[in-house]
């Protein structure tokens, strides 16, 4: 009997928590275009169960794929067989999860007791909403909360905007559309917390908002976010997809950085529902890309979009569902590169430049692709730290080394908009 309940409780946890026990995270570096094509042959694979972190694009480009435990003897045995270098980056997934819900949970209460907000760690939905209402009414002149609309399971998506007069025209920041990003979320929060304390020191964040409008956007996908928090039921700390049920499938939720109306359906996104790049039904099926779209068609004076990923070290320009160039890949490049030297000035982290087909990978319907296609000139893409190490599952201790470091390109990105209005 007692066992029987045992058994029982057990059940009960594995089905409301994805459980990792004993997942691997293998890099496998192709050295030739032959491993490229084994391993774009595994990432086609619809039975094991895995997860590519990374994507097989060229020779010299590693990939890290999530492999389940009852996968790791197929998979390893077919990159042996083929010959294929690899070797293991995280050797159990659940032990880092652990440690980092163990984290988030002792923060939580510490800042529950001192009624403080710790930027040096991850939080939940409801703490950053909370948080934004404190950064509101410390800077009641400058920031605003916009509800932009509901969320499929019908979270209210805010937006924080900074604004010091009417009639401006505005630059984007997005972060945290792929839930399971959180280092782009909690960069987010604290880059945001930067830009009401600068201004009025710093002459650059001061200048800006003399002429311009900043509508950032913390938590763009808040069903996935909350759905990578233990603390609703069901739980998977690696979800990608929003939360939206997909008709004719159990398979839940689209990629929504492939719902854009760019190149939708395109190369690089997935029909299937089970996929994690799932494209959806149809172009801006997904109520979070389709609240986001009428706020920056309604506004009609955004100068730049930009949209902040993680992992990879990359800041990208459009396009990704063609590797054509853009009319203004020149300027584009030049402005990411600057960017890029005044991110590295600070403790040397290396980025790549480039269009996303050319450094990463043809990918259709993503949004920058659309921005700039709408006509917002500049239209960037950040992916930050690491370049695998730890993956999606960047310790809590980088969150502010990485997100002061990104917010001298984030400003770097401002300032030029600032200085050639179009
Ligand atoms: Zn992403």
């Amino acid at each position: 009997m007692r066992a029987c309940v045992f058994i029982f409780a057990l059940l009960a946890i594995a089905h409301s928590k994805k459980l990792f026990i004993g997942h691997q995270v293998l890099r496998a570096s192709p050295e030739s275009d032959e491993h490229v094509e084994y391993l774009k042959e595994l990432e086609g694979d619809q039975y094991w169960g895995l997860d590519f972190w990374t994507h097989p694009v060229s020779p010299g480009v590693p990939v890290d794929i999530h492999v389940p435990t009852s996968s790791l003897y197929a998979t390893t045995n077919f990159l042996t067989q083929n010959k294929v270098p690899f070797t293991v980056m995280i050797s159990n997934v659940q032990e880092l999860l652990d440690k980092e819900q163990a984290e988030v949970e002792e923060n939580s209460m510490k800042e529950r007791n001192t009624k403080s907000f710790n930027f040096a760690a991850y939080h939940t939905l409801d703490t950053i909403y909370d948080w934004m209402n404190t950064l509101v009414a410390a800077h009641p002149n400058l920031v605003s909360k916009v509800n932009i609309g509901n969320s499929y399971e019908n979270r209210p998506m805010y937006v924080l905007k900074f604004s010091t007069g009417a009639n401006r025209p505005a630059i984007w920041v997005d972060a945290g559309i792929h839930s399971r990003e959180w280092v782009s979320v909690a960069s987010a929060v604290w880059m945001a917390n930067k830009i009401a304390t600068d201004y009025g020191v710093d002459p650059s964040v001061t200048s800006f908002l003399g002429k311009m409008d900043i509508y950032f956007s913390l938590v763009t996908n808040p069903d996935g976010y909350v759905y990578t928090h233990t603390s609703v039921s069901p739980w998977d700390r690696m979800w990608r997809k929003t939360r939206s049920r997909n008709a004719g499938s159990t398979c839940v939720g689209v990629d929504p950085n492939r719902n854009w109306d760019a190149g939708f359906g395109g190369p690089g996104a997935s029909k299937y529902p089970c996929s994690d790049s799932y494209h959806g039904p149809y172009a801006h099926s997904e109520i979070e890309v389709q609240n986001v779209v009428n706020l920056i068609k309604n506004h009609g004076k955004f100068k730049s979009f930009i949209s902040i990923h993680a992992y990879s070290q990359l800041l990208m320009y459009p396009y990704g569902y063609t590797c054509s160039s853009i009319p203004h890949q020149a300027e584009l490049d030049s402005v990411g590169k600057a960017a890029v030297k005044a991110l590295s000035s600070l403790y040397g982290t290396s980025y790549q430049v480039g269009s996303i087909c050319n450094i990463i990978y043809q990918a259709s319907g993503g949004s920058i692709d659309w921005s700039y296609n709408l006509g917002i000139k500049y239209s960037f893409a950040f992916e930050l730290r690491d370049t695998g190490r730890y993956g999606f599952l960047l310790p809590s201790t980088q969150i502010i080394p990485t997100a002061s470091e990104t917010w001298l390109a984030l400003k770097h990105i401002m300032e030029y908009v600032r200085d050639h209005p179009y």
